[in-house]
């Protein structure tokens, strides 16, 4: 008998509609004789409701309380689907972490799984029940409510599928699979039916939303084949996979093409090059939990001073601007920043053994007028900085570019 996971994402519970739809097919998948295990994300829209609910209470909401509140969402969706499933006479009940428990490690908010004891779900899916388990959450070691992290349910399913030696992980969502680019974003891109653990941790990192790339590392660490399709129609999805060989190679160095918006570059101009500065700017930031994404140092023209560039998320730029102007263990002659900026990426395993790659990528950025301002790149993917207002034009360009269209 096969172990099945079905994790369904926040739209595909979305209504009392949809909780229907999907409730037939896990019926589907139980009537086949499956062992069947369900995550659950919050119906869309409730965790972000509950997290502007937060802010409202107070600006400084308790951490602990926080995660608390925002995991309240998927309680009520594992509750509304086990009560369709049993209204379809099956024998099916909402599990909470704590009630399994799924024990985590890390900073509430953002807390990863270590363990799933699952005795008593081992015991309850022999008895030929479903377990309807909540998603993005998890306990601590003093039996605290743990999140982990936006999008989080996505792991909790992975890490369910690899507590439960599951054959499959099936990741339902809105979308039919993994594409090219984001497909609400951009009307050409295709449907990928395999891609490797690699690239689509790439992708997710570099703001693919339909991963979370926590999950990804879990899923590539345990080397579990994971399925994202869609809950809306029965088509064959995207499989997650380890490294095989790709047809038509020749032609596809790209896989996949990621952008992020909301980007800021801060430039310090005119600090000390010496030793130690960059690890002087840095540290306080990380303190901080301030993401620093792209970084750059000038060559140093007189050996005395530098610049130094770097990019945070809007979010951050007050509290980052306000640690830096009070970092006393730094001079620099002038701070300056600038917003709306977007990071697009392109990636691909391809890529390592293709020369010529970066080149294609600035020619037809080149070629719509699109300035780059910041570049960095690993083995299997390039990110350039540019004006948040050419996004559109800069992923259609590359799409065409790189065979994708
Ligand atoms: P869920 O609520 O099911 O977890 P998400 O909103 O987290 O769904 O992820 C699905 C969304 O991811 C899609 O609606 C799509 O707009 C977005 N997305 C971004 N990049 C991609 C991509 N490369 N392929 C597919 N979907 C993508
Ligand atoms: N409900 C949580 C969120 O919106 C977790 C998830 O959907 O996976 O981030
Ligand atoms: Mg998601």
């Amino acid at each position: 008998m096969k172990t099945i996971i079905l994790k369904f994402g926040g739209t595909s519970v979305g209504s009392i509609e949809r909780i229907k739809k999907v409730s037939q097919i896990i019926y589907q998948y139980k009537k086949k004789g499956n062992k069947v295990v369900v995550v659950s994300s919050a119906m869309s829209g409730v965790t972000n409701d509950l997290i502007k609910k937060s802010k409202l209470i107070s600006k400084d909401f308790e951490r602990a309380e926080y995660d608390v509140l925002v995991s309240t969402g998927e309680q009520a969706a594992c509750a509304l689907i086990a009560g369709r499933l049993n209204h379809l006479g099956l024998k099916a009940r909402s599990w909470m972490s704590w009630q399994i428990p799924i024990l985590t490690d890390g900073p509430y908010s953002n807390a990863r799984i270590n363990k799933i004891i699952s005795k008593q779900l081992l015991k309850y899916l022999n008895s030929g029940g479903i377990p309807i388990i909540t998603g993005f959450q998890g306990i601590n070691n003093l039996s605290r409510l743990t999140t982990i992290g936006r999008s989080g349910s996505d792991a909790s399913a992975i890490m369910i599928a690899k507590n439960l030696n599951a054959s499959e992980c099936i990741i339902y969502t809105d979308v039919e699979g993994i594409y090219t680019t984001d497909p609400r974003f951009h009307k050409r891109a295709k449907k990928i039916n395999q891609i490797e653990y690699d690239e689509i941790l790439e992708m997710a990192s570099l703001g693919s939303k339909v991963m979370q790339p926590n999950s990804v590392q879990d899923a590539k660490l345990n080397n579990i084949d994971v399925i994202v399709k869609s809950s809306f129609v029965n088509k064959p999805g995207t499989l997650i996979t380890k490294s095989f060989k790709k047809k038509d190679f020749g032609n596809q160095i790209i896989t996949g093409i990621s952008s992020t918006k909301n980007d800021v570059k801060i430039t310090i101009a005119g600090v000390k090059d010496k030793p130690g500065v960059a690890a002087y700017i840095f540290e306080p930031l990380s303190k901080n939990l301030i993401n620093v994404d792209m970084v750059v140092q000038n060559i140093s023209l007189n050996g005395k001073e530098t610049d130094l560039t770097f990019t945070i998320k809007s979010e951050d730029l007050k509290r980052t601007e306000k640690i830096i102007r009070e970092n006393k263990n730094i001079f620099y002659k002038k701070l300056s920043f600038d917003k709306n900026l977007a990071k697009i990426s392109i990636i691909g395993v391809g890529m390592i053994t293709t020369p010529g790659t970066t080149y294609r990528m600035f020619k037809a950025l080149a070629s719509k007028k699109i300035n780059i301002m910041v570049i960095s790149t690993s083995e299997i993917k390039i990110s350039v900085l540019i004006s948040s207002k050419f996004i559109k034009k800069a992923i259609a360009v590359l799409h065409k570019e790189f065979n994708l269209d």
